[in-house]
């Protein structure tokens, strides 16, 4: 009976660690705002400053769109 409770509550310890992280991550990435002008369709956070490929897919960079306003 000890050893579940023990069991348990490392569990929770680490799914609450691992919350912890997960959210100071994205926290950080929505700090470093996308600066580029070109960024991936399939990833907004992969952006560049000129053309190029994303890092994750491949994929072509595509321009952002400033004609809208
Ligand atoms: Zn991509």
């Amino acid at each position: 009976m000890r050893r579940i409770i023990i069991i348990l509550a490392f569990a929770a310890l680490t799914l609450g660690v691992g919350a912890c992280n997960s959210s100071s991550n994205k926290n950080t990435k929505e700090n470093t705002k996308p600066k580029g002008k070109y960024y991936c369709t399939m990833h907004p956070e992969v952006t560049s400053g000129k053309p190029g490929t994303c890092s994750k897919c491949g994929m072509d960079l595509v321009e952002r769109d400033t004609t809208g306003k």
